[in-house]
């Protein structure tokens, strides 16, 4: 997309999570000046101002040529100039597509969330500073977006056994050094899961359409009842902040 004029964007379905407005149309005849990803939302930096995308829980985006014949929910198209179309497909449209006033001003959806986690800022001194005070689980507080973004469910799981720290221990009575640890297994797994093309349990495919293969790697997450890795002894689920945590008791504290 990049360097490409956005001839039209056509809109066929305009009901996502929020009623897409006639502000994206001003995308028409400007060139595509970068594509950045900020937590989960996707974007496409114009010369004047931008267009904002979250796949929600169901979108895709697919590239084909402009012409081709629209697809079940295939609710817009991004034609651009090379005859290309940047298609967005969302089943059960939970998916975002906003304009966005780039680079002028923030867009309240981005303002206030907290750091990636594989870049700088992010660090177990950090997390450790953030926590202080807070009763609630570690859990929930690492997978809190005002805190750090990207780390889902799977991942929290993940990092957690790999640190050593039980899922529903208050955030705030956890040392620095276990931060250390917590933040070092956070962005392991993450590059991890990235270097194996992400995690398909169920739907997911990546950018190439084909599924992730982390889940063959997976220590604790959907393992119940299974074996621990480390100790052998059965992995545990708990429900926390009404999502499945899994975790070995013996192994994390
Ligand atoms: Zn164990």
């Amino acid at each position: 997309m990049k360097g490409r004029t956005i001839n039209e964007v056509r809109v066929r379905n305009a009901s996502l999570r929020w009623p897409v407005t006639d502000d994206v149309q001003q995308a028409r005849g400007q060139v595509v000046n970068g594509i950045r990803r900020r937590a989960k939302y996707l974007l496409i930096e114009l010369e004047s101002g931008g267009l904002m995308i979250h796949l929600g829980m169901s979108g895709a985006l697919r590239i084909c040529d402009a012409d081709d014949a629209p697809r079940k929910h295939d609710h817009i198209d991004i034609v651009l100039d090379s005859g290309f179309c940047v298609r967005f497909n969302d089943p059960r449209r939970f998916g975002v597509f906003l304009w966005w006033d780039a680079p002028a001003g923030n867009h309240p959806l981005l303002n206030g969330l907290g750091p990636e986690p594989l870049q700088g800022e992010f660090s177990g001194s950090y997390l450790w500073q953030k926590s202080r005070g807070r009763k609630g689980a570690v859990k929930n507080f690492i997978m809190d977006g005002k805190i750090v973004v990207g780390v889902g469910n799977i991942y929290a799981s993940e990092a957690l056994f790999m640190a050593g720290i039980h899922p529903a221990r208050a955030a705030g009575r956890i040392s620095a050094m276990r931060y250390e640890a917590l933040a070092g297994a956070i962005r392991d797994v993450l590059e991890r899961a990235i270097r194996s093309g992400g995690t398909t349990l169920r739907d997911f495919i990546g950018s190439a359409g084909n599924p992730g293969y982390f889940a063959q790697e997976l220590l604790v997450y959907d393992r119940e009842g299974k074996s621990c890795f480390q100790c052998q002894r059965p992995i545990k689920r708990k429900v926390i902040g009404q999502r499945s945590s899994y975790y070995c008791p013996s192994c994390q504290k």
